[in-house]
């Protein structure tokens, strides 16, 4: 028999084209259709993640629990983790290669996964009444520059643990770690046997993408890990929304606490990872009697102190910008390359760069993000608790004491009502850390879920038997 030429082109067109709209191999190497989790618009990543939750939905806990898996997996694949870590540090220009390391396994290792939800039964005269916890749908995921891959894998995993799909728009300046891991994930998910773009993202991250994403009908869920700007926004954006905000950790010490340890933690706390974390140790309030012996030895834990007013006016200068917010510049910078620009050479034991200021500086107002850390003297304990409350600017965030005194602890527990507080320990303490409990990179305390994790990003739901209860019994 034979076909004539252009009935051939007319069969082969028609091929191509319903390939391309089912999504087959085809379309799956164009970037429009998805490669790997990336598109090109922000409605095509949503879109694709609506189609992808429609799958999920009909996938088993042991489904769950497996895709879960296999993003603790390929998280941890040791040149996985180490690719993260320096890109990370190179693309930011934040923080440190091995704090990367220390924050992607944490986020890996200590995420809850689906044993986090548990279906809660009432059972009696009227029948069998299960609570459990349902997801959302496609949840969309605002992700800083200053933990990003941390936040992408702590994140993943708590919503699909949670049976949700996630789309996440990053920080313009993590795009290429965030498109990276993105992919790995969908990789390894793809490899599991997952539904494909359960984790999605756009090739090109801007404002302009987030709002197209606040505003996309099919995201049931906003989730902003950020400063003030974008939690005020998703907020107000007429959706669920989680806020993970700004945070301004004080640290009180008074003289019951064993102050040795209290300067170590106090340095540890506010070097990890050059004081990105929102968690970190951003300003001390030490009561007088202990001040000078706790600076002492902050200096033998990694502080550098610097005394000359004139000196410390140049750091203002150079890492605020008019002393009112943070020189991006200097955001994650470890403290000898700061020290470096005022004329201090220093090595590199050198971990934070402390001073004695009032109270109304800069240093102690502002969330500078850098290992720069002001110590405040104050008369008594009673002091340094109401001003750490002021310092905290009602963000409910994270504090730190260092004391022996129960009673004092309680109290500056009840008046500060931070979602973390650390007593005598180090502030990553409060996040998994080197402290029990789970890990997460995203705290949500202006709408308080706390420390989130996958019953944060599900939905409340009864499921009623009538009738059946007597047999039941
Ligand atoms: P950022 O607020 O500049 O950016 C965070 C995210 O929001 C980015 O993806 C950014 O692109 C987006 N964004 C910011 N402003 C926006 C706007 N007007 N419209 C649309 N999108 C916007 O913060 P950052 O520098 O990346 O991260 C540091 C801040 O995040 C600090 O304030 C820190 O305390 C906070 N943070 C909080 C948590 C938490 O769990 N509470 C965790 C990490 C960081």
């Amino acid at each position: 028999m034979e076909i004539d030429e252009k009935i051939i082109e007319e069969i082969v067109n028609e091929v191509v084209k319903s390939t391309k709209s089912s999504g087959g191999e085809v379309a799956a190497t164009g970037s429009s259709a998805g490669n790997l989790g990336i598109f090109d618009t922000m409605e095509d990543a949503v879109n694709a993640a609506d189609e992808a939750f429609k799958k999920y939905l009909h996938c088993s806990f042991d489904d769950r629990r497996k895709f879960v898996q296999a993003i603790r997996d390929t998280a941890l694949d040791e040149s996985h983790l180490q690719e993260m870590a320096e890109n990370t540090v190179k693309e930011t220009g934040m923080g440190e290669v091995h704090y990367k390391l220390a924050k992607n396994r944490l986020a890996a290792e200590q995420t809850p996964g689906v044993e986090d939800l548990y279906t809660s039964a009432l059972n009696g005269d009227d029948g069998l009444t299960t609570v459990e916890y349902s997801p959302f749908g496609v949840v969309g995921s605002i992700t800083p520059t200053t933990n990003p891959t941390e936040t992408i894998i702590n994140n993943s995993i708590g919503m699909l643990a949670a049976g949700d799909t996630v789309v996440f728009s990053p920080h313009p300046k993590a795009k290429n770690v965030t498109i990276k891991l993105v992919q790995w994930i969908n990789e390894a998910l793809e490899k599991a046997g997952a539904p494909k773009n359960l984790v999605c993202t756009v090739s090109e991250p801007s404002i302009e993408n987030t709002q197209a994403m606040l505003e996309n009908k099919k995201i049931r869920m906003l989730v902003a890990t950020g400063g003030p700007a974008i939690v005020n926004k998703v907020l107000s954006s007429g959706k669920k929304a989680i806020g993970a905000g700004a945070g301004n950790p004080p640290a009180v010490v008074d003289e019951t606490a064993d102050i040795e340890k209290a300067a170590k933690d106090i340095i540890d706390g506010c070097s990890f990872d050059n004081n990105l974390p929102c968690t970190s140790e951003k300003e001390v309030i030490a009561v007088d009697s202990i001040a000078d012996f706790l600076m002492f030895n902050m200096k033998k834990s990694g502080g550098y102190e610097l005394k000359d007013p004139d000196q410390i006016k140049k750091l203002v200068e150079l890492t605020t910008v008019d002393g009112k917010s943070p020189n991006k510049d200097f955001v994650g910078k470890s403290a000898k390359y700061i020290l470096d620009k005022i004329g201090i050479n220093v090595g590199d034991e050198i971990k934070v760069i402390f001073m004695e200021t009032e109270f109304e500086h800069p240093f102690v107002q502002v969330e500078m993000l850098m290992p720069i850390l002001p110590v405040v003297r104050v008369e008594d304990c009673d002091k340094a608790m109401e001003l750490a409350v002021i310092a905290e600017h009602g963000n409910r965030h994270t504090a730190m004491m260092h004391s022996k005194n129960i009673d004092r602890l309680l109290k500056f527990h009840k008046m500060i009502q931070t979602t973390i507080f650390v007593k005598n320990g180090p502030s990553y303490a409060g996040i998994g850390y080197g402290g029990e409990g789970h890990a997460t990179f995203t705290i949500a305390g202006p709408t308080g879920e706390g420390l989130t994790s996958a019953k944060s990003f599900s939905r409340i739901r009864r499921c009623v038997l009538c009738g059946v209860g007597k047999e039941l019994l």
